[in-house]
């Protein structure tokens, strides 16, 4: 079997020559390739004419499952992200990746299901962390964007993340065209039901249905990740924030020194960094990755 990696990952496990400044802690794994869902934003989606080894603005190059494999054993890797397209087949490809891996390795899996077997088999085979991407944060757009029903994805999170608390994250993207008060406001249900939230900037990407949309203006998504941070922590609830007539926040989310770093760093399972996903090289720095990979451990959520 061909696996797709990123191509980071693939520099790390010696397979590619690549300039990259940046730490990597986590080994980013593709299954599956030309999704049955259309997302508007997303390189994989059904008629999407992207690259076909593209995932938001990440090359993933194609290699030998096995090779992938024994290289991963000899890594320093400290955690396993496989990223899954929803393609013809797929949960029967990624079970047999976990299989497979036979590795010690925490394993984090990103799939879109509503599916309560495909996640209670996921954890059952010793995955650690499960990512099921709401990506849109508002019903209003959800659809159109996404496909779907909004309230069934979003009870599906909630209710996976009851069944294993601490296990699950999800993941917002900002600049679809959703309001800082949807954004938030979705992000406290979650917070609440202990769903680790992660923040993805909007990256338009050529051949995607909104590759001419504009990515969202720094200035916003850092007040978001102020907000969202104060809001995991527990300093601020939704409910206290105000916002102007547009949905824009208007409080001032003021963060102490120390936990600035934190809350503009890359968001999600310990050990994850993932560089460059929503970033240029040399360009804006949405997400920065920390060193040793992410501080936000499931017990802060
Ligand atoms: S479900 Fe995921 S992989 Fe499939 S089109 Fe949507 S974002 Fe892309």
């Amino acid at each position: 079997m061909k696996i797709r990696v990123s191509a980071g990952t693939a520099r790390i496990l010696g397979l590619k020559k690549l300039k990259m400044d940046a730490s990597m802690t986590s080994a980013y794994l593709m299954v599956g390739e030309h999704c049955v869902f259309n997302c508007a934003y997303c390189a994989q989606a059904r008629k999407a004419k992207s690259r076909q080894d593209m995932l938001s603005r990440i090359v993933w190059p194609q290699y030998d499952l096995n090779e992938i494999v024994a290289r991963i054993h000899d890594s320093t890797f400290l955690r396993i992200c496989i990223q899954v397209v929803n393609s013809l087949g797929y949960f029967e490809s990624v079970l047999h990746v976990i299989q497979a891996l036979q590795t010690r390795i925490p394993i984090s899996v990103s799939i879109r299901t509503l599916d309560s077997r495909q996640v209670k088999t996921l954890f059952g085979m010793g995955v650690d962390r499960i990512g099921l991407p709401l990506d849109v944060a508002t019903p209003r757009l959800y659809h159109e964007l996404r496909g779907g029903d909004f309230h069934a994805a979003k009870s599906f999170i909630i209710e996976s993340a009851h069944h294993f608390p601490n296990k699950v994250s999800t993941h917002l993207i900002v600049g679809l065209g959703e309001t800082d008060e949807e954004l938030l406001s979705i992000a406290q249900e979650f917070i609440d039901a202990r769903v680790l939230v992660s923040l993805f900037a909007f990256t338009p990407v050529r051949g995607t249905q909104m590759e001419s949309h504009p990515a969202p203006p720094l200035a916003r998504y850092r007040k978001l990740q102020f907000a969202v941070h104060a809001m995991a922590e527990g300093s601020i609830r939704f409910q206290n924030l105000e916002f102007t007539p547009e949905g824009e926040l208007a409080t001032v989310v003021d963060l102490p020194l120390a936990k600035r770093r934190r809350a503009v760093s890359t968001a999600g399972c310990p050990g994850c960094t993932r560089p460059f996903y929503n970033e240029r090289p040399g360009g804006v720095i949405y997400n920065i990755p920390l060193k040793e990979g992410c501080e936000v451990e499931a017990s802060d959520v």
